[in-house]
């Protein structure tokens, strides 16, 4: 068996966003956007992220490409030795971010519309001094190849090209400096349903002939189990499982996770009416409840879940939940 190598670990991720109130503007308290992740990504692997809209997915990508500085926690990245990126200093970060890229969510405000592309795609190749003139278009060309561009289109601007390019596009300046971690923020929920086929591929491909490694934000469950190796699920900023993704999809063991995958389309008309539609809102991360924070809606509250927060626990072997009855709940899969 292959020895599983971790790339990146985060362990008790926090960010926390103050609010201020009054005429001094004293801290009132918190949005709990992230509050206590931990999770780790192992090389050449796809995790995915999912949850409800205002979940925290975006922020924690945000946090461990360290576009926002955390609150608290630790996230290690593996590359040769393990280093810290919540304490990186600016040469550090410089050196981490050639390792660690983005793709954006919406390939139509991520690309600079007065650039052409071949300035866009090789910009990080000129500000780290990698390539100049000649080798520098030389190396966008290559770029191009990879994502399925033609080379000589390198002189035209974002406006010239279809969403499904401009996402080629935004996919190849992550590419241009040989990362080896990738968070791919909803690269294809901007996208008609045509394309998106098109760009889960492509990055697939990629993953294939690159070796890279990719952190998946996704609210689209059937992207994520196209694609990703394992799963956190997560609810108002804390991971309620983690799993492989496969054995997510067969055996949940958390009611939000049940839920979630209720609402997977299903050809068989006889099957749709098995969704699980949850009752009241998604607490508010500046008011979560006590205890569980899914207790409010979920449909197996008991006393306990009011007032103890569940614990992470692994149920089965890499199969971890928090819920006090994760063991005990039989719970329907896709
Ligand atoms: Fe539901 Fe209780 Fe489990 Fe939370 S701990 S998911 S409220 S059963």
């Amino acid at each position: 068996m292959v020895e599983k190598q971790v790339l990146l670990e985060v362990s008790e991720l926090r960010k926390y966003y103050p609010i201020s109130r009054g005429i001094f503007r004293r801290v009132a308290g918190y949005v709990k956007a992230v509050d206590g992740v931990s999770f780790s990504v192992n090389q050449g692997e796809v995790v995915g992220l999912i949850g409800e809209s205002g979940c925290g997915k975006t922020t924690t990508g945000r946090c461990i490409l360290r576009a926002i500085t955390p609150t608290s926690g630790s996230i290690l990245f593996h590359n040769g030795k393990a280093q810290d990126v919540t304490a990186m200093n600016r040469d550090e970060l410089r050196d981490y971010r050639r390792n660690a890229q983005m793709i954006f969510q919406d390939p139509y405000s991520s690309l600079n519309p007065r650039m052409s592309v071949l300035e866009i795609v090789g910009e990080a190749l000129y500000v780290n001094g990698v390539a100049r003139g000649r080798a520098l278009e030389d190396r966008v060309r290559v770029l191009m190849s990879q994502v399925g561009l033609k080379p000589e289109h390198m002189r035209r601007f974002p406006h010239a090209f279809s969403g499904g390019q401009r996402q080629r596009i935004g996919i190849a300046r992550a590419l241009a400096l040989e990362p080896k971690l990738i968070v791919a923020d909803e690269p294809t929920s901007a996208l008609d349903v045509s394309i998106q086929a098109q760009i889960i591929n492509l990055l697939q491909n990629l993953q294939k002939t690159l070796g890279l490694t990719y952190l998946l934000i996704a609210h689209d469950l059937s992207v994520i189990r196209h694609f990703s190796n394992r799963v956190v699920v997560l609810y108002v900023g804390q991971a309620c499982e983690v799993s492989d993704t496969e054995e997510l999809f067969r055996a949940p063991r958390h009611p939000y996770t049940e839920a979630l995958l209720s609402a997977v389309p299903k050809p068989d008309p006889k099957r749709r009416g098995n969704r699980i539609v949850l009752g009241g809102e998604v607490p508010d991360p500046a008011a979560a409840p006590l205890g569980c924070k899914f207790h409010p809606r979920c449909p197996y509250s008991q006393e306990v879940c009011r007032t103890e927060l569940p614990p992470m626990i692994e149920v089965s072997e890499d199969h971890f939940a928090s819920c006090h009855f994760s063991e005990t709940l039989k719970l329907r899969a896709v």
